[in-house]
């Protein structure tokens, strides 16, 4: 008997990994990338370290469809799994660094890349690369893809849809090619930096099919603000904890390294912060900023007045000096005009006023740097609408999907990439029998 034909579209982290899965359970796989260049984001992920994985990765850390079938798709394939198969089958040392995160111990991702497509070669995975799947037909048992040439330089991405949209015409391009294959494997990614070829066809050929699409919005993206400190204190990196308010209330809070930029704010704090920012669209929102985490205004308070009592004569200045960045801590004096003053004998009022401000400063938040800059998509395919022990369509039986192209996006750390692979995993050993 032939084995089983197993096309997988999109070859990013998620269908490298189904591709190889596929391909070791016995079937024959022909691995069909958009891009002309595979494992584009593989590339330029973690800084082009590539943060492979997290040191503990649960549902928790997920946003988007069931807890419940992250949590199953996770068990399928841990982070633990994870860590051997990168060590010991495809021959990538990792190492652990104290955020966490888990990065090749060459700070290279080509070597995760390279590891990967060694991989799938060994497994005799066919790929075709500059290879755009723009229709999938069920033909019978079987399954038709017709798939566009892409030669030369694409301009991938252009009419990328506005944040909400939930519906996706499908490419007016007709078919150069049809393929025929008994199982699909859907792997066509997000809408973050389209140019790298997830440009949301693949949204598109899921909708034809009878999915449902959750409104997507670019997340891990990071956030334009007007506060006077991007530009005083440009490059400047602190603790902080970011507070979103929607209509009057704390919505969200998170806490995690900010950056001060240019155009406002990025680290992860930031970063993780902005699904929930594009996900209160329409409310009236803003962001602020606590300098100092985790303490609350009765603390300080009571801090600054110790301190000014065993230190009569020093200024605010001193003591912001001896809690935040210099740079900050001059912009905060100057803002305050407490320049001179000794601290003890500021008033109240100002004293609270300056200590308020440093737990709820408003960062001027007007938007985010959008999916040109985001990490992730949120939103997309409905979980519900596959099965959680297999990935498998439940509306189009005979295609599975996995990767980010499914409605489950994580916070910063290495957990995309770790849904990748165990979502990879679980569709490609699927798909394969
Ligand atoms: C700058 C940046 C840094 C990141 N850093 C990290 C990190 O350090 N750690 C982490 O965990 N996550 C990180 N991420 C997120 C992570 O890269 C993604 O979650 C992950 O790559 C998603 O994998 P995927 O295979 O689902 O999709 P993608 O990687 O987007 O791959 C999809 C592939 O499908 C192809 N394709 C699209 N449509 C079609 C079609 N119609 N026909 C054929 N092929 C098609 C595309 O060309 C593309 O190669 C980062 C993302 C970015 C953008």
């Amino acid at each position: 008997m032939l084995p089983r034909h197993v096309i997988v579209v999109g070859a990013g982290a998620a269908g490298v990994t189904a591709a190889l899965r596929a391909a070791q359970a016995g079937a024959r796989v022909t691995l069909l990338n958009a891009h002309p260049r595979v494992g584009l984001k593989i590339l330029m992920s973690g800084g082009t370290r590539c943060n492979v994985t997290h040191r503990e990765v649960t549902e928790r850390d997920f946003h988007g469809g069931s807890p419940n079938v992250v949590r199953r798709v996770l068990r399928a394939f841990t982070p633990e799994q994870t860590r051997r198969w990168f060590e010991e089958e495809l021959g990538v040392a990792l190492k652990l660094e104290e955020s966490g995160k888990y990065f090749p111990v060459s700070d290279d991702a080509q070597t995760v890349l390279d590891a990967l497509l060694a991989a799938c070669e060994r497994a005799g995975v066919a790929l075709r690369s500059g290879a755009r799947v723009v229709r999938l037909v069920r033909a019978g048992d079987a399954w038709r893809a017709g798939v566009q040439h892409v030669r030369g330089s694409v301009e991938f991405g252009e009419g990328v849809a506005p944040a909400g949209q939930s519906s996706w015409p499908l490419p007016a391009v007709e078919p150069e090619e049809w393929l025929e294959a008994d199982a699909v494997v859907l792997a066509s990614g997000g809408l973050s930096f389209p140019r790298t070829g997830s440009d949301g066809t693949g949204y598109a050929l899921a909708l034809a099919l009878g999915h449902t699409l959750v409104p997507t919005v670019p997340a891990l993206t990071p956030l334009v603000a007007v506060d006077p400190l991007c530009h005083s204190a440009q490059g400047v990196t602190l603790e902080t904890e970011l507070a979103l308010w929607v209509d009057g209330r704390v919505a969200e809070r998170v806490t995690g390294s900010l950056l001060f930029a240019h155009f406002g704010v990025t680290g992860p704090a930031a970063l993780d912060l902005s699904r929930h920012w594009h996900g209160a669209e329409g409310h009236a929102r803003r962001v602020t900023m606590s300098f100092l985490p985790g303490l609350s205004l009765e603390a300080i308070e009571r801090e600054w007045v110790a301190y000014a009592e065993a230190n009569p004569r020093r200024g605010a200045r001193t003591w912001l000096g001896e809690r935040l960045p210099e740079r900050i801590a001059d912009v905060l004096t100057s803002e305050s005009g407490l320049g001179g003053a000794a601290m003890s004998q500021v008033p109240r009022e100002r004293r609270s006023k300056l200590l308020r401000g440093l737990l709820e400063r408003d960062l001027g938040v007007t938007g985010t740097l959008g999916y040109e800059k985001a990490e992730v998509t949120a939103g997309v395919v409905l979980l519900a609408e596959v099965d959680a022990s297999t990935l498998e369509s439940l509306v189009a039986p005979g295609l599975w999907l996995c990767g980010e192209i499914l409605d489950v996006e994580g916070r910063l750390g290495g957990f995309n990439f770790q849904w990748s692979w165990s979502s990879g995993t679980v569709a490609g050993r699927a798909a394969a029998t």
